[in-house]
């Protein structure tokens, strides 16, 4: 790997200029705009709509599904996730249970057997669950919906909780993508974050589930974390590279200890400095392309091979709640405390805590707490936003037709903002369309946010409140 020899992919610069935390934007609008106006009556109609259409000769479209498993032994303390830290297993019954009777209403009202092309696990820590839960958990969900043969079934896998028997355990079950949470192979790193595996067991593992078969694995990575320095963190994208998992996922440590429990102790003092943080960002970018991964957009690398990888080149890039995905848009039914669920133009969570979820439940309702009805507008938003983030182009002509608007007109204000980021060579504007280019989609986020109605909103509130 070259480090600082030769001109990097990203400049400094641009990185210290324009990549400033903004929305990751796997919805628009994003879920800080959730209301609590949106409860259980509103996701029970909107499911009905779906079922209604599905029967009304509309067919009824795929399906995905995601389940969250809030368990974890120990809590990482970067944490910012919804989980619940216990070692008492015998907690994992109970909540199966109530899983079991979300998935029922859900059958209830849709029927059995809906096709769905994706199913995620995520958490917490899934692989909480022993090889029993995850069977009961696996055949609840395939007795309820029709999992394609085709279909993506991928599960979040904290390395601590898993050897290559749990692995292969998974695959028979019919699991075929894997994440692992990896974040830093330094020791002091680990130690500083309350979460410690060696780079062998991470090893072990993903050696294991390229022989076991499994179609894709993913490695998630965070830069900033204590203790952190610019060598240190190249060392362990230098290890990642040398592993070669299929994707590899990088983000940001945003460290917001009065939002986040966890966080609190952390001492900030063990914080690399914003202008490190930058360094690890731009050698990461450069270790892995050097490494001959495919930069997908936002936080993703994957090999060129990787179906990710062969979607972006093809323009069949998607982007949902897990992040970039090659399925297209679909409904997403999210499962479990907290989880996120988008049905037809709406949005919707569940309640963030074990027991208004199991309330909710024994009382035969959804346990939804917040969402949101997209508006004309937002679904017009949300179109150029993920064509921005997905196809990395907008043409004028198909978001026109698609939502009968003048898109010049419409969009006179955000046009005129581009055209500083196309001074920076982030962006190309012709005449009837808007092109990132291949430096913009280092910063895909940035162009994003132009097109972000809520955010501009925010942004001129808080201006208008400084300045009076
Ligand atoms: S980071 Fe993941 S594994 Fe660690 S405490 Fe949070 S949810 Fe659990």
């Amino acid at each position: 790997m070259h480090l600082a020899t030769h001109e990097p992919v990203v400049s400094i610069d641009l990185l210290r200029r324009l990549d400033g935390p903004g929305p990751r934007y796997t919805s628009y609008p994003t879920a800080d705009r959730f209301v609590e106006a949106f409860g259980a009556v509103q996701y029970e109609r909107a499911l009905r709509a779906r079922a209604e259409g599905a029967a009304g000769g509309a067919g009824a479209a795929a399906l995905s599904v995601y389940v969250h498993i809030p368990f974890c032994e120990s809590v990482c303390y970067y944490c910012a996730c919804n989980k619940v830290v216990t070692r008492d297993h015998t907690r994992s019954g109970p909540y199966l249970d109530a899983l079991e009777r979300e998935i029922a209403l859900h059958v209830a009202v849709l029927g059995a057997r809906q096709p769905v092309t994706q199913l995620h696990l995520g958490g917490g820590t899934p692989t909480f669950f022993n090889d029993a839960e995850l069977t009961r958990l696996m055949q609840m969900l395939r007795g309820a919906f029709g999992i394609t043969a085709s279909a993506e079934v991928s599960i979040e896998v904290d390395p601590r909780t898993a050897d290559p028997q749990r692995l292969q355990h998974l695959r028979d079950l019919g699991f075929n993508r894997l994440s692992f949470g990896v974040q830093d192979f330094d020791p002091a790193v680990q130690r500083a974050v309350h979460r410690v595996q060696s780079e062998e067991s991470v090893r072990e593992l993903v050696v294991a589930a390229r022989e076991i078969g499994f179609r894709s694995t993913n490695v998630d990575l965070i830069y900033g974390l204590p203790q952190q320095t610019a060598d240190s963190f190249a060392r362990t994208v230098q290890q990642v590279c040398q592993l070669r998992p299929d994707r590899i996922a990088l983000y940001a440590y945003a460290h917001l200890p009065q939002r986040f429990k966890p966080q609190r102790r952390i001492d900030a003092a063990l914080l690399p400095l914003a202008s490190q943080k930058i360094t690890m960002l731009s050698q990461a970018i450069d270790g892995f392309v050097g490494a001959g991964y495919t930069y997908i957009g936002m936080d993703h690398f994957a090999l060129p091979d990787d179906s990710l990888a062969i979607a972006k080149r093809q323009g069949r890039l998607h982007r949902n709640f897990q992040g970039y995905s090659t399925q297209p848009d679909c409904d997403l039914i999210g499962l479990g405390v907290s989880a996120i669920g988008r049905l037809g133009a709406t949005y919707s969570q569940n309640a963030k805590t074990l027991e208004d979820y199991n309330d909710a439940l024994n009382q035969r309702q959804f346990p939804t707490v917040r969402g949101m009805e997209l508006t004309r507008d937002d679904l017009l938003r949300r179109s150029v936003i993920m064509a921005l983030m997905c196809q990395g182009r907008v043409e004028f002509e198909s978001i026109e037709v698609a939502h009968l608007i003048d898109f010049r007109e419409t969009f006179g204000a955000e046009l005129g903002t581009l055209v500083n980021l196309q001074a920076s060579g982030l962006v190309e504007l012709h005449p009837d369309a808007i092109e990132v280019t291949a430096l913009g989609w280092y910063f895909v986020r940035s162009i994003a946010m132009v097109f972000d109605r809520h955010l501009q909103a925010d942004r001129a509130r808080e201006h208008f409140s400084r300045v009076i």
